[in-house]
């Protein structure tokens, strides 16, 4: 008998698509490549002959760099574009430029883009497989897929836990995929976030809302602070950073009622005393946030490598 892929879609765009029998099988495929990352020797050749083009339109660090090692670990040709979105209107550039690199014929495509629906479009204009990097506030799936892997490493699970998402929500699209993740895998999720960064309606996706850290931190077991997206506010969104971090920013005090044995998270970059306390990001007993970087690398080498299989037709990690 044959059976189906256990991953069968040509692109990854967000979580909202996602079943969680295959987020499981992206969870389960990342730690086999965790292993192949913490070895001396990294390199495997099931990506070999295919071309991984990265097509930033925003600046990045941690997803980039990630995105590029991954690549390169399982042997696939790796080329990064860091490509201005400001210089040029963002519609033509987006589709002129997918449509010269397509003609290039890469297999894989990373992109990230400032417009909401940016991915999904390109997506439909080439013929090779897409991943979405994070596009304007919607989705930003391999940030909640790595979120995922952590927890799930370091509290055995990844189902009835209570998970705390704070700050600037509105812009956040790392928020809205691990929202749909977290429900999706039978979580209770919570926002807390100062109303002016609330998006009206949020809780029809699956979550409770609060206004304020005391009452939102309660036993938890999980808390993934946000960054405020300044680059993506126009107006006064806070009163200044000090109040924000008197109010909503993680500090001991506030992490007091959660569970003893809770974890903090931070996608990065981090505005260290803006919206968390400089000591607590560092402390290896309660935060998790180098342990993230360390899974986004493996998380994006099983999604490279199950859209490989999808294209090759060849199982992709040994
Ligand atoms: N790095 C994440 C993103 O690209 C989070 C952030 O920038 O705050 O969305």
């Amino acid at each position: 008998m044959v059976h189906p892929h256990p991953f069968p879609h040509r692109h990854l765009l967000g979580i909202e698509q996602l079943s969680p029998q295959e987020i499981g099988t992206i969870l389960d495929r990342a730690d086999e490549c965790v292993s192949i990352s913490r070895a001396a020797r990294k390199k495997r050749d099931v990506l070999k002959g295919l071309t991984q083009i990265n097509m930033f339109f925003e600046s990045s660090t941690r997803t980039l760099a990630s995105f590029e090692l991954a690549g390169k670990r399982l042997g696939a040709d790796v080329m990064n574009m860091a490509v201005k979105a400001s210089s040029v209107n963002k519609g033509e550039t987006l589709i002129d430029t997918a449509m010269t690199l397509n003609a290039m014929h890469p297999d894989i495509l990373v992109v990230r883009h400032g417009e909401s629906g940016a991915v999904n479009l390109l997506a439909q204009k080439v013929n090779c497989a897409v991943v979405n990097a994070g596009d304007g506030r919607r989705e930003h799936p391999t940030q909640a897929l790595l979120d995922a892997l952590t927890i799930r490493r370091r509290k055995g699970r990844l189902h009835r836990l209570n998970i705390a998402i704070c700050g600037d929500v509105l812009h956040s699209r790392v928020a809205r995929s691990n929202i749909h993740l977290l429900n999706k895998m039978e979580n209770r999720v919570r926002i807390i976030a100062p109303p002016t960064l609330c998006p009206d309606g949020i809780e029809r996706l699956g979550c409770e809302v609060f206004d304020s850290m005391e009452a939102g931190l309660e036993g938890c077991d999980v808390v993934m602070m946000l960054r405020l997206q300044q680059e993506r506010m126009t107006g006064g969104f806070i009163p200044s950073h000090r109040e924000y971090f008197h109010r909503y920013g993680l500090d001991e005090d506030k992490l007091s009622v959660a569970k003893p044995d809770v974890i903090v998270m931070h996608p990065g970059p981090m505005n260290r005393g803006v919206e968390i306390d400089s000591e607590l990001a560092d402390d290896i007993d309660r935060s998790v946030i180098q342990e993230q970087v360390e899974m986004g690398v493996a998380v994006r080498m099983a999604v490279l490598s199950l859209l490989a299989e999808g294209l090759t037709g060849e199982r992709a990690v040994a």
